[in-house]
């Protein structure tokens, strides 16, 4: 089949432009919450896309935000640096730690990773090896939408339209252990993935490969998937063994979101360039960063004098102090232990509230990052055949009781599977929580219930 034919037979896997037109109007947010011109409340149990960490309408990020904007949005990155620019710097470097010290700043995740994917290739290049620009990824990924990032991703809806455009990546397995590769146990697909990636470094030539990317907890392409344990400590190994640099892409999952600032912390490994984005300065201004490791920054240098990346709002002023005054609150707050230890309590109220249900095949994740995956058959795993559209009617029927949640589809192979994301903001209490399982908890029941 072409590409042009697989595009046309494709359901749309994101709201379509009718749906668009009958969406209420946003009218204001006040913390965990959010009001719509007709003066209906939604409580925001997934901080819109996994973005709003502070919940909305916070206090003293405005003020910093109106505070900058009395003084200068932006002072563009050629003529001058920032006060808001180098703080930021030195708090994500310190949030970071170990080696993750320098960054650049861009405007969206799709934008970090174009970034990502460039000091990947300007540093190989910088040592004399410019034949080093092949990505490896993952099948149910996601790294956005430009055209370079969706090149990286496994999602099948989304490539469709552009597959003949898009350049040569390799895609793996995802490491998920509900889902293990065919012929896999569960507590061999961390070594069975790591191997994967092995052989295709092989495969390709070393000499060949650029970067492997990751999500170090999968999100909407997958469902808040984390790495299986041992898995990215074997991926470190191998990038090591064959010179290919280790990206990971935490955009949806970093910043806090599940429980550590970066991700990757949670399994004690440094990846060598890594995005965030969403959590960054929780969608009061967009902001995210592709950082990288010290020692990559010195080839680079000496060879070309720079990063060979950027943008006109690179570095954006008003960005950059929306994300101090985030991260400030964040940290001063002890948000990071909050997410860590009322994660582990959302977790159990969902299982509780959901677990025996016989369309809920798994619930996983960490902190404030979770995911139900819904099943046609929990013994088989088999999901709902996709014109069912489940995760289209979840998303209307808790909108409709007043939840904003995440539902997605595709998860199982690109086209079927639905699941349900979780990931309120960091400031949400544990009687917000109740509310927000609550809410699912009903709106589930009554989709599943209309299905039959
Ligand atoms: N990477 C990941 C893991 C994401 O979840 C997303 C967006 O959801 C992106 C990259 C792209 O970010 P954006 O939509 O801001 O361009």
């Amino acid at each position: 089949m072409s590409s042009a034919q697989s595009a046309q037979q494709a359901t749309p896997a994101i709201a379509t432009w009718e749906v668009q037109q009958q969406l209420p109007k946003v009218d204001y947010g006040q913390g965990c919450y959010v009001y719509d011109q007709d003066g209906k409340r939604y409580i925001d149990g997934s901080g819109g896309p996994a973005v709003f960490s502070l919940g909305h309408a916070h206090p003293e990020v405005n003020a910093a935000i109106k505070d900058q904007l009395d003084r200068i949005a932006h002072g563009y990155r050629y003529t001058f640096t920032s006060d808001p620019l180098e703080e930021l710097t030195a708090m994500i470097a310190e949030s970071c730690g170990g080696g993750l010290k320098h960054m650049t700043f861009c405007s969206s995740g799709s934008e970090a990773i174009e970034s990502c994917l460039k000091i990947a290739l300007q540093y190989h290049a910088s040592l004399g090896k410019p034949e080093r620009c092949r990505f490896i990824a993952r099948e149910r990924s996601w790294h956005g939408n430009t055209l370079g990032a969706l090149s990286i991703s496994g999602f099948l809806d989304r490539r469709a339209a552009f597959e003949g455009a898009l350049a040569p990546a390799s895609l793996l397995s995802p490491a998920n252990t509900y889902r293990p590769p065919e012929g896999v146990f569960p507590e061999d697909v961390a070594a069975f993935c790591a191997q994967e990636l092995e052989n295709e470094i092989l495969r390709l030539g070393a000499d060949k490969v650029a970067a492997f990317i990751f999500e170090p907890v999968v999100g909407a392409a997958g469902g808040c998937v984390p790495a299986p344990p041992g898995y990215a400590k074997r991926v470190r190994e191998i990038c090591d063994r064959h010179g290919v640099l280790m990206i990971a892409d935490e955009v949806m999952c970093g910043a806090g979101r599940t429980g550590t600032w970066r991700a990757l912390q949670h399994d004690g490994v440094e990846p060598d360039i890594m995005s965030v984005a969403k959590g960054l300065a929780g969608g009061y201004v967009p902001l995210s960063a592709a950082i990288y490791h010290e020692r990559l920054r010195g080839p680079m240098y000496q060879r070309f004098g720079g990063l060979l990346t950027g943008h006109t709002f690179t570095g954006h002023t008003l960005g950059c102090a929306a994300g101090v005054a985030v991260q400030k609150v964040v940290r001063r707050d002890n948000l990071l232990e909050k997410v860590r230890e009322n994660g582990i309590l959302l977790k159990r109220m969902l299982s509780d509230a959901l677990g025996d249900r016989p369309y809920v095949g798994d619930i996983r994740g960490r902190g404030y990052f979770l995911c139900v995956e819904i099943v046609k058959d929990r013994a088989t795993k088999e999901p709902y055949p996709r014109d069912r559209m489940v995760y289209q009617k979840v998303l209307r029927q808790s909108f409709a009781n007043g939840l904003i949640c995440y539902p997605v589809g595709g998860n199982v192979d690109g086209k079927r599977g639905d699941i349900v994301i979780i990931s309120p903001p960091y400031i949400a209490t544990p009687e917000e929580l109740v509310e927000i399982v609550e809410k699912l908890a009903k709106s589930l029941g009554q989709v599943m219930t209309s299905i039959g």
